[in-house]
């Protein structure tokens, strides 16, 4: 027993040269070739039929396995990237660390392919942590499945045959619903620090644990992702919030010591005393929308997660004597510059967040002509669908969001039925044009507690 243990936890899961692959056939799996998009038979077909390999590869195969609707389907190709562009006129070439290829079908469907890459050591550029820089290099699939991090994401199906090719165990880890890193897993996490928040995604995203081994380095190797360009850790921040499984997420996250220092918008989530079931609402709203394939908005999810760092410094500047409205504008500028340093939030995110804040004052106001021009403003809607969220978490009447509601649906007669008479009026109707919207003096904005 503890022999076995020692084995499982140390012994197994030798990625060393030569790895032999099992060949799974159909009547084993039952995954068949109809459950593959037709785009990425395209793809295999036409590379199969130039005399390449072509197979269907990762994240589609493990989920298809799982009994899960595969997100996307990769394909993994024994042509080279120029090879796989010279046979499909609406493709091209894109990345230099990795070069993969991009194949187009209809209007926006993307089929990844990418090439067999070769062994670790040969031709790669590291960094002096041991992160891989560029891997160019090509190899053939035993290679190409040793490179890859998961046992469960290196699996090749072949829609032609029906076969899944396996050369690390990786079915018997999906049947069991443990996720293993394949190869030494200090080093993989040292090759791509990324791998430790890919781990705790998928863990929590397909309800798999997380191996003894593949997990222990984790905490103590936390670090190594302040190395990482920001750019990359903020695409993966965006997989793990929009995973459909956030709360499971961060919970995970937190579980493996990965939840501090390296990403302030996860320090603001997660040490969040005042906002934490805005948050909380935030999130399950966001995974929800995700599970129903509803759209979401990053921007309004961020905008979410940062409102209460938001509003906690808005207070500070009234207190310390600043107008509400210019108190609110400062307020936002300083919680997104504490981000914008490490994380560089896209502008295109920052824009929307800035622009869902500064309507909150504006909700307020609920006489005269200024309910009607909030009703036009493009980004109502947002600003509404925000406004239930704090309606929701206590933080404002519930009485003020049910107002919007109804205020939205009535006819103009009805709405100017019901209009309240603000008893802050702005005293000087003629200063009104000069300020922009909602920043109006002497009103009572800021009031939202
Ligand atoms: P998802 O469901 O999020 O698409 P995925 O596993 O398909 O999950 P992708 O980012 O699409 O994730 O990657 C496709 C495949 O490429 C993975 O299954 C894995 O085999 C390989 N891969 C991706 N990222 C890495 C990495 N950092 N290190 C090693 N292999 C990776
Ligand atoms: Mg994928």
């Amino acid at each position: 027993m503890i022999q076995k243990l020692i084995q499982r936890v140390f012994g197994r899961r030798k990625a060393g040269k030569g790895q032999r692959a099992v060949v799974i056939p159909y009547k084993q799996h039952g995954v068949g070739r109809e459950h593959i998009a037709a785009s990425a038979l395209k793809v295999t077909d036409k590379l199969q039929e130039a005399g390449y390999q072509a197979y269907v590869v990762g994240g589609a195969v493990r989920d298809l396995l799982l009994g899960q609707l595969p997100k996307d389907f990769d394909i993994a190709t024994s042509a080279t990237p120029e090879q796989v562009h010279a046979l499909f006129r609406r493709s091209r070439i894109i990345g230099r660390r990795f070069k993969i290829v991009h194949v187009t079908f209809g209007r926006d469907e993307v089929i990844e392919v990418t090439t067999f890459r070769g062994d670790s050591d040969e031709g790669q550029v590291v960094d002096a942590t041991g992160r891989i820089l560029h891997d160019n290099v090509w190899g053939n699939q035993e290679q190409d499945a040793r490179r890859r991090d998961f046992t469960a994401n290196a699996l090749y199906y072949n829609p032609t045959t029906q076969e899944v090719i396996d050369y690390h165990r990786g079915v018997e880890d999906i049947k069991a619903r443990r996720l293993v890193m394949i190869g030494d897993p200090a080093l993989r996490y040292r090759e791509d620090p990324v791998r430790m928040l890919r781990a705790v995604r998928l863990s929590a995203k397909l309800g798999l644990i997380i191996d003894a081994a593949t997990s222990q380095p984790i905490a103590t190797m936390a670090a190594l992702l302040k190395n990482v360009p920001a750019a990359r850790l903020f695409d993966e921040m965006l997989k793990l919030l929009f995973s459909g499984h956030s709360r499971q997420c961060l919970k995970q996250l937190r579980d493996q010591g990965l939840h501090h220092g390296f990403f302030p918008l996860l320090d603001v989530i997660m040490e969040q005393p005042l906002g934490e079931r805005f948050v909380q609402l935030a999130l399950d709203n966001t995974d929800q929308r995700i599970q129903a394939d509803k759209p979401v908005s990053v921007g309004f999810l961020f905008a979410s997660l940062l409102w209460h760092e938001v509003l906690a410094c808005w207070k500070n500047r009234e207190a310390a004597g600043e107008l509400p409205i210019p108190a609110l504008f400062a307020a936002m500028d300083e919680v997104l510059a504490v981000q914008e340093e490490k994380l560089a939030i896209p502008r295109r995110y920052s824009v929307t967040m800035k622009e869902i804040w500064a309507l909150q004052p504006r909700f307020e106001q609920r006489a005269g002509k200024r309910p009607f021009r909030l009703l036009e403003n493009p980004r109502f809607r947002a600003g509404y669908d925000f406004l239930h969220l704090r309606a929701e978490s206590g933080e404002v009447e519930m009485e003020l969001a049910n107002w919007w509601t109804r205020f939205q649906v009535v006819e103009n007669a009805e709405r100017e039925r019901m209009l309240i008479k603000d008893e802050a009026q702005p005293a000087k109707k003629r200063r009104r044009r000069r300020r922009k919207p909602g920043a109006k003096p002497g009103e009572r904005v800021g009031e939202v507690d």
